[in-house]
C-alpha cells in the first residue's frame, strides 16, 4: 500500500503515483488504472498535453465506486500546457482540465514547462508569462480549485526567480531525476524551501528509442538488483524514495504496475545508495530546460 509525504501546506501526497505519459485511450487506460487502484496506487499523474484527462475523468467515475473509494482518497495531478502560459490563460486551462477530469478541484496543478510553446527558449517574454501563470495559480489555490500548486522542469535558476517573486511558494517540483542525472543543488534548494521533489523518468525512459532503458541495464544497477534480489526498476525507484523523492513510474504492463509498489518492501544500504548516486553523468533522457530564459 502507498505511503504518503506531507507537503508544506499539510496536504498528504502519495510518494508513488502512476505516470500516464503516452497512455491514451480508454481501452489501454481502463486495465492500467484498474490494476493500479486495485494494487494500492492512490495517485495519478496526467497533463493537458498527454491528451488523456477526459478518459481518466471517465474512468475515475467508474473505478472509484467500484473500489469503494471517495474522491479524497485519490490524488490527481495535472499540468498547464506550455501553450497556455499567461494571465487568464492559465486559469482557463486549469478550469478546462478540471472539467475534463470531472473534478471540482485538483490535488496538484503544475506549470509543466518554464517556457511558452511557440516562443524560442531564449525569448525575453518567458519569465513574465510564467510569472503571470503563477499568479493565476496562486488565485486558484486561494479559491480552493487547486489543493497544492507547483512547477515542473524548473532549474535552480527558474526556481530561485519564482521564490523571489511568489506570494505562495510551490509545494512540489517535478523534474527528471535518477542516478544518471543527480541534481544535489536543486534537491537542496527544494529541501531548504520545503518543496517536495518528485522525480520523473526514474527508470531512464527516453524520447529517443535507441537509448531506451540504458539505465535499467546499467551494470551497477544490475549488481545492486542482484544483491537485494529485486528488479532493476525497483532498485531505481527505491533509490529515489529512500531520499524522500516522489516517483511516478509509468507502465501499462500489469505485472510492472503491481511490482513497482514493492518499493516499500525493502531498503538499500548506504553503500548501495552511494554506488547508485556515483553513476551520475548529468545525462537527460527526457527534456532539458536549461536553455529556457
Ligand atoms: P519511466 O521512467 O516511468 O519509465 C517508463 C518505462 O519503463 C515504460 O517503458 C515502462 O514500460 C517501463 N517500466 C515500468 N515499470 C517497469 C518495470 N517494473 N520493469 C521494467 N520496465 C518498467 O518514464 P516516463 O518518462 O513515463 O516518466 C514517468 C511519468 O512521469 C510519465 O508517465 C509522466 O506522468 C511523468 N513525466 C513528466 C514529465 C514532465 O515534463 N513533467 C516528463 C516525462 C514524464 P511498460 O509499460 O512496458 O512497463
Amino acid at each position: 500500500m502507498t505511503k504518503f509525504v506531507k507537503l508544506s501546506n499539510g496536504i498528504d501526497m502519495p510518494i508513488i503515483g502512476l505516470g500516464t505519459f503516452k497512455v491514451r485511450g480508454v481501452d489501454v487506460l481502463r486495465p492500467t488504472l484498474e490494476t493500479a487502484i486495485a494494487a494500492g496506487y492512490r495517485s495519478i499523474d496526467t497533463a493537458s498535453v498527454y491528451r488523456n484527462e477526459a478518459d481518466i475523468g471517465l474512468l475515475l467515475k467508474e473505478l472509484l465506486p467500484r473500489h469503494e473509494l471517495e474522491r479524497r482518497e485519490i490524488f490527481i495531478t495535472s499540468k498547464l500546457g506550455p501553450k497556455d502560459h499567461g494571465k487568464g490563460r492559465c486559469r482557463d486551462a486549469c478550469l478546462g482540465s478540471l472539467e475534463k477530469l470531472g473534478l471540482s478541484d485538483i490535488d496538484l496543478y503544475l506549470i509543466h514547462w518554464p517556457g511558452t510553446q511557440g516562443h524560442a527558449p531564449g525569448d525575453a517574454g518567458n519569465p513574465t508569462r510564467r510569472l503571470e501563470s503563477w499568479r493565476d495559480m496562486e488565485q486558484l489555490y486561494k479559491q480552493g480549485k487547486c489543493r497544492a500548486i507547483g512547477v515542473s522542469n524548473y532549474t535552480e535558476r527558474h526556481l530561485t526567480e519564482l521564490l523571489d517573486q511568489c506570494e505562495i511558494a510551490p509545494h512540489v517540483l517535478q523534474t527528471e531525476y535518477h542516478p544518471h542525472l543527480v541534481r544535489p543543488g536543486l534537491l537542496s534548494l527544494c529541501q531548504q524551501h520545503n518543496i517536495l521533489l518528485q522525480a520523473y523518468s526514474s527508470l531512464g525512459t527516453t524520447v529517443s528509442p535507441e537509448q531506451k532503458n540504458k539505465l535499467l541495464h546499467d551494470e551497477t544497477v544490475l549488481s545492486v538488483s542482484k544483491e537485494v534480489n529485486r528488479s532493476p526498476a525497483l532498485v531505481l525507484l527505491r533509490w529515489a524514495v529512500q531520499q524522500s523523492i516522489g516517483v511516478i513510474p509509468k507502465s501499462t504492463n500489469l505485472e510492472h504496475i503491481r511490482s513497482n509498489l514493492e518499493v516499500f518492501d525493502f531498503k538499500l544500504t548506504n553503500g548501495q545508495m552511494d554506488k547508485l548516486t556515483s553513476l551520475d553523468q548529468q545525462h537527460h533522457y527526457c527534456w532539458n530546460s536549461e536553455t529556457v530564459l
